[in-house]
């Protein structure tokens, strides 16, 4: 039979195999029995893990609310510059990236697009400020990108105005949909869609994209 040992934990005699080796004691074992080590290792580790969670609530919320603090301290200048770039880079992707609807911005990074803002429209944004109004980006050909020179600042409520107007003549545009070299008229996209038994959003893609759809159109419009 071989050694026993007392474990300084549980009190319990134990075969000295169920006590690790430890070079630095005296005994040359641990002075605690591996059921008792494996189990202070599982405390410590739900207590590290508990702490590890409470921390990052902690930095959250620390986050969440600096970024308030430092939204609500900067002038409106630099708010309205702010809420513009969070929308172009959020839209879009930063870097160039397309996002879902296509939509590419040419105009960089966040800070990128804050510095070219502030140079470019800094004007702008004041007389608007000035004026009681939310400056906000508008794309001046709508079917193009975020970029210089497809920019301009304008007031928000007309923006969202010249965005349902350019969708309502968009949508009233007469359309033509070709196929086999043959030509079907229509008087409008939603026309277009129904007579072809596809979705008005289909048309609009292929219209725009000067793509050929699953049924074989493509479409033009008509003026
Ligand atoms: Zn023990």
């Amino acid at each position: 039979m071989g050694d026993m040992k007392v474990c300084s934990k549980c009190g319990m005699g134990k075969p000295v195999e169920e006590f690790s080796r430890d070079k630095s004691a005296k005994s040359g074992r641990t002075s605690r029995c591996k059921e008792c080590r494996k189990e202070h290792y599982r405390q410590n580790r739900e207590h590290a893990l508990k702490q590890a969670k409470q921390w990052s609530e902690d930095n959250r919320e620390h986050k969440l609310e600096y970024r308030k603090t430092r939204y609500q301290s900067l002038s409106p200048f630099e708010r309205a510059i702010y809420v513009m770039a969070n929308g172009v880079c959020g839209r879009t992707g930063e870097n160039g990236v397309y996002n879902s609807k296509g939509i590419k911005n040419y105009l960089g990074n966040n800070p990128q697009v804050k510095a070219f803002l502030r140079e470019n429209f800094g004007s702008d944004i004041r007389r608007l400020l000035d004026r009681g109004l939310t400056p906000s980006i508008d794309r001046i050909n709508p079917n193009s990108h975020y970029m210089e020179g497809n920019i301009r600042v304008i007031d928000k409520n007309e923006n969202a105005r010249l965005g349902s107007e350019v969708a309502n003549r968009l949508a009233s545009k007469s359309v033509i949909a070709i196929k086999d070299g043959e030509q079907r008229i229509f008087e409008s996209i939603s026309e277009c869609a129904r007579g072809l038994g596809i979705n008005d959003s289909t048309v609009r893609h292929h219209l725009k994209n000067g793509t050929t759809c699953r049924v074989g159109f493509s479409f033009v419009n008509a003026d």
